[in-house]
């Protein structure tokens, strides 16, 4: 125990993006494998044990030009807190697109969510546009409800971990399309077609 005082601004998100996934199967010491959300609540609770304080709040501003000697300042939640050190660690966020319709279309069709999303999708065709971890994660996800997932990537090869495109390969459902970006116009069509083709070929 190094007995410093500890403050962790979580964020509203608290856990980050393994509270948006299943069983993570590359952290020591689970054998078979951890669901996420529970290996984040495993942490938390480790970090705790050590006197950590935990506070579910966004970062708004912070003054990291003190005078000299003197603490950093944040603030989160309209209260301000002092340290002398603070580690930034806010992750990763959605990236849409920039497709027109896009946005209009959430919930409508188009997710960023599978987890969430995916017992909407259930017998059809899917595409899932990326190359990293997420989309492989994604893709697997919704091969438990879709006819079909096309993952569309815009390099000629993906950027996920390997243990992840190795599963992501070895499913049948999945299916890849490289060198392909997406920049058509998304359209609704009623009912919403999860299976309508937004991808052309560059
Ligand atoms: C679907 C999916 C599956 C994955 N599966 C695996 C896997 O099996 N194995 C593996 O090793 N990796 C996996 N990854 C990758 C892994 O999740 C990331 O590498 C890891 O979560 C990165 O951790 P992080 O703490 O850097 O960022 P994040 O997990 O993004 O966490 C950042 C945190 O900062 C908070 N935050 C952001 N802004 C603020 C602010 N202003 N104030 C306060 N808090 C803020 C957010 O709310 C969030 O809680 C997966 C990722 C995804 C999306």
């Amino acid at each position: 125990m190094i007995n410093l005082k500890t403050l962790v601004l979580a964020g509203v998100k608290w856990g980050g993006q393994l509270m948006l996934t299943t069983v993570v199967e590359n952290y020591p010491g689970f054998p078979e494998g951890i669901q996420g959300p529970d290996l984040m609540a495993a942490m938390r609770k480790q970090a705790e044990r050590f006197g950590a304080e935990i506070k579910e709040v966004d970062f708004k501003d912070g003054d990291f030009h003190p005078p000299a000697g003197g603490p950093f300042t944040v603030s989160a939640d309209g209260q301000s807190f002092e340290g002398k050190s603070i580690i930034i660690a806010s992750g990763a966020d959605t990236k849409w697109l920039g497709v027109p319709g896009e946005k209009e279309k959430v919930g409508r069709g188009i997710s960023t969510c599978a987890p969430c999303d995916a017992p909407f999708f259930r017998d059809k065709n899917i595409i899932v546009v990326g190359g990293g971890d997420s989309a492989m994660e994604e893709a697997l996800v919704l091969t438990g409800y879709a006819k079909t997932v096309t993952v569309v990537h815009r390099r000629d090869m993906l950027r996920a971990s390997q243990i992840m495109q190795d599963k992501a390969r070895q499913n049948k459902k999945i299916q890849f399309m490289f060198n392909t970006e997406v920049t058509v116009q998304i359209q609704l069509h009623s009912p919403p077609k999860a299976d309508q083709p937004l991808a052309e070929k560059e």
